[in-house]
């Protein structure tokens, strides 16, 4: 393993400085005349001394080593890394907005009530729902919520025998977990030869135990449900419910609606979807969806108008309650609220129909070397496997590495878990042709390397900062914290 070069910490000299006070006008206090002694440090913090010109190099270098979605390109399957467009960052600054409080009284903030009752309603149309809780921060959390909305509804009718919920094998990993967080017990249906929900086995799990069914379509593997009709018309008759992972609605928007399709509940990510910043750039939202029986279940509160005033209610006797302090991650929503007025519908439409193209036209290039699993038109992502380059003495987990040498942020990686070596790419439409066409010749060019010279690509990354981390060793022995020598 390399060592991390240049990236030199110690940076502190005794006595230097980087800032300047002004000249106390005041009495000097010492600290122990202000805070009790047990609150006191008995010797100095030992913090690093360095000048102003240090401290700036130091973060920009920092920067530097930074990779983000305004820096290059992120074939991140499932993730949906599209472009965050910056006059969505304008209108969250806006100062109306930016130094609005959560405890100022709603006659103060009918600005930022409207946005939220207006983005609400567009968020409902665009997925076919009755109503939205714009509450929950992330996805997961958003699965959460919707997840105990569906045992709250089963619960206000006194069925009680519903424990069980169904996952498919391809599911993302939040899925199973959030049945099991909510108090179910999780049972996985298999794909079918065509990377479908298989409806045979399906059927055979029908009962009145099941409360629901999680789904996401198109799949993770990118693949569209045919038989969404007939798998929500079972659901309902044997009492359950349909639950729609729409963390990626990337596929979908104005060409269907999972409200249409059969969904009771569904989950939006604006974080991917809706081109607000993901983690590091920003918290995340995972507004949740509902038909109109499921209204009285939603968290609370939820942002009302009366004809006059907008304002929120927590008079909600059936609802699943407080799932988070104040109503949610306003910044995410007005980003969000921002990129789909600027859209319009025909844009948001546009995305999709680019999305899906981009993600065609890849796949069409790189199916010629890597192997494809499914090979069907997909949507918005695809998943190839890496099992032949592995047999000529490469993984996956190698090639994704190597990608590092040509400048590119790898895709995920072995996942989804029913694709051995799995290689999930999802290109998304803020990418211009080149980009993919660029990215296509780096991984033709991998493929090429891995039959003459796979070692070369075992050794990857030649080109960054750091080479292969010890992941098991970082997270058995974390270090946290920068400890000064
Ligand atoms: C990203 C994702 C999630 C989880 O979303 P978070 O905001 O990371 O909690 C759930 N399901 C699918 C299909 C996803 O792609």
């Amino acid at each position: 393993m390399r060592k991390v070069t240049n990236l030199i910490f110690e940076k502190s000299v005794i006595g230097r400085k980087g800032y300047q006070l002004p000249e106390l006008d005041t009495p000097a206090l010492s600290a122990n005349t202000i805070f009790p002694a047990k609150l006191l440090r008995e010797q100095a913090a030992e913090l690093p001394e360095v000048s102003e010109v240090d401290a700036v190099r130091h973060f920009t270098e920092l920067s530097k080593r930074n990779y983000g979605v305004d820096q290059g390109f992120y074939p991140l399957g499932s993730c949906t890394m599209k472009y965050n467009p910056k006059i969505d960052e304008d209108l969250a600054r806006l100062k109306g907005f930016a130094d609005s409080h959560p405890y100022q009284p709603e006659e103060l903030s009918q600005g930022s009530l409207e946005l939220m009752y207006r983005l609400d309603s567009i968020l409902a149309e665009i997925t076919g729902m009755a109503r939205m809780s714009l509450v929950p921060a992330a996805g997961a959390h958003g699965e959460l919520a919707g997840v105990m909305a569906i045992k709250a509804y089963h619960r206000s009718r006194g069925d009680h025998k519903r424990r069980k919920f169904i996952v498919p094998d391809s599911a993302h990993g939040t899925n199973p977990a959030t049945a099991a967080a909510a108090g179910y017990e999780t049972v996985e249906v298999k794909s079918d030869e065509r990377g479908g929900v298989d409806v045979a086995e399906l059927k055979q799990l029908m009962g009145d135990d099941i409360a629901g069914l999680m789904l996401t379509n198109p799949n993770t593997l990118g693949l569209f449900e045919l038989n969404i009709v007939d798998i929500a018309a079972m659901v309902h008759d044997c009492g359950g419910l349909l639950y729609y992972d729409g963390a990626n609605a990337n596929a979908i928007l104005g060409i269907t609606r999972p409200g249409d399709m059969g969904f009771d509940v569904v989950h939006l990510n604006l974080h991917k979807t809706f081109a607000t910043p993901h983690g590091g750039g920003g918290p995340g939202a995972g507004p949740i969806g509902v038909k109109e029986r499921l209204v009285p279940f939603l968290p609370c509160p939820t942002v009302e108008f009366d004809g006059e005033k907008y304002f929120l209610d927590y008079a909600r006797p059936q609802s699943i309650g407080r799932i988070k302090n104040f109503y949610g991650h306003f910044a995410a929503l007005i980003r969000a609220y921002a990129y789909i007025l600027s859209m319009g519908a025909a844009g948001l439409r546009h995305v999709s129909d680019t999305a899906v193209l981009n993600a065609n036209y890849m796949l069409h290039h790189l199916k010629t070397r890597y192997d494809l699993p499914y090979d069907r038109i997909c949507m918005h992502e695809f998943v190839l496997s890496g099992t032949k380059q592995k047999q000529q003495g490469a993984s996956t987990l190698d090639i994704a590495k190597r990608l590092l040498d040509y400048g590119f942020h790898p895709p995920t990686v072995y996942f989804p878990l029913t694709v051995k070596e799995a290689i999930m790419i999802e290109p998304v439409e803020s990418e211009p042709k080149e980009t993919l066409d660029s990215f296509i010749d780096a991984m033709l060019k991998i493929a090429d390397e891995v039959e003459s010279n796979p070692a070369l690509v075992r050794s990857a990354p030649q080109t960054t900062v750091v080479g292969r981390l010890d992941e098991v060793k970082a997270v058995r022995q974390p270090v946290l914290r920068h400890v000064f020598k």
